[in-house]
């Protein structure tokens, strides 16, 4: 597997790995102790600390969970949490904006965000991460390119902004959301289709064997020579794993101590060579076994940034009526040097 020069560097056992500082990146917060509630305000559904449930709130969060997997909308589910007399934690009727808080908080499935990823919590959940998932991906999600597309009729550097339209009628409300032009009412397409094909770009971009080429920092001073010594340090570790794969009196510990010698010696040169911001963002998917995998466990801020490095995406009008969707409406170009 493809250790990151970023990932090996932090977490290199090696004095002479170099330790750049990586600018952006956030400390840890002090309330972020590992599997530690987040403090704050109190959630709905938990004591005040977070490490316990208030066992009446919680089976309202459990029933919101899952009555919007039924398709309730989510003024609905303030209508009739108010009608019963349930109030929110600050003691306020609840609203679509209130309900829609509790149905994205990744708290409820005991996970936590820590530098845009999702780590698992020691308080109780109140529903599974699957359900959290399929919810949070629900009416009340932002959606992946808003505020990063551009809109293809300005074609000015506009973006898109999200919105929907409520569906036909017996639909009990529920909705099709929309990416929308921020200025005017010229554009309007589904998200869905459109999020699927900019997903599936990125992900066959960082699964390209040449992908961690990605992280590199074409401007930083001798990346030729440090590149050459990468290619020259990886083919060592190749053919000694070969070597060691092919001969059945090896010696497992003398195997084991050169080639860890060789990758730290090849993550000091990746660390020269890195671009800082470029790889804090990518790095956990060019070196994932599966990117797919590690894209779709990464937060959507994380998404969107991902998608933000990349490449520029332009929404062009789609045909109208209900033709189907054409890919070729999305324009993904990518910016310099990410191609
Ligand atoms: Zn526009």
């Amino acid at each position: 597997m493809q250790v990151s020069p970023v990932a090996r560097v932090g977490a290199s056992r090696s004095p002479t790995a170099a330790r750049p500082p990586s600018p952006g990146a956030p400390g840890p917060a002090r309330s972020s102790a590992p599997g530690l509630p987040p403090t704050g305000p109190r959630c709905f559904g938990y004591t005040a600390d977070g490490a316990e449930l208030v066992e009446g709130e919680a089976a309202e969060v459990k029933d919101c969970f899952h009555a919007l997997l039924a398709g309730a909308t989510l003024s609905g589910m303030a209508a009739d949490l108010n009608g019963r007399g349930i109030l929110d934690r600050n003691g306020k009727p609840w609203s679509h904006n209130t309900i829609r808080g509790v149905l994205l908080n990744e708290r409820y499935a005991g996970l936590r965000q820590y530098r845009g990823e999702l780590h698992p919590g020691k308080w109780p959940v109140i529903v599974d991460e699957a359900t959290w998932r399929a919810t949070s991906r629900g009416p009340g999600r932002r959606w992946l390119l808003s505020g990063i597309a551009r809109c293809g009729v300005c074609d000015d550097g506009t973006t898109v902004t999200s919105g929907s339209r409520g569906g036909p009628k017996g639909t009990r409300g529920l909705t099709t959301p929309l990416y929308r032009c921020r200025k005017t009412k010229h554009l309007a397409r589904g998200t869905e289709p459109i999020d699927f094909t900019v997903e599936e770009y990125v992900i066959r971009r960082l699964s390209r064997p040449d992908a961690v080429d990605l992280l590199v920092d074409e401007t930083a001073p001798r990346t030729e020579e440090l590149r050459a010594k990468a290619v020259a340090l990886r083919s060592r570790i190749r053919s000694l794993t070969d070597e060691f794969a092919d001969d059945d009196d090896a010696d497992a510990a003398e195997f084991k101590a050169a080639t860890r010698r060789i990758k730290a010696r090849l993550a000091n040169v990746e660390a020269q060579m890195a671009h800082l911001q470029r790889a804090r963002i990518l790095v956990d998917i060019v070196t994932a076994e599966d990117p797919a995998k590690a894209w779709k466990d990464l937060t959507l801020d994380r998404q969107c940034a991902v998608v933000e490095t990349l490449a520029t995406v332009t929404l062009l009008p789609g045909r109208p009526g209900r033709a189907p969707f054409d890919p070729r409406s999305v324009r993904i170009e990518p910016l310099q040097g990410m191609g």
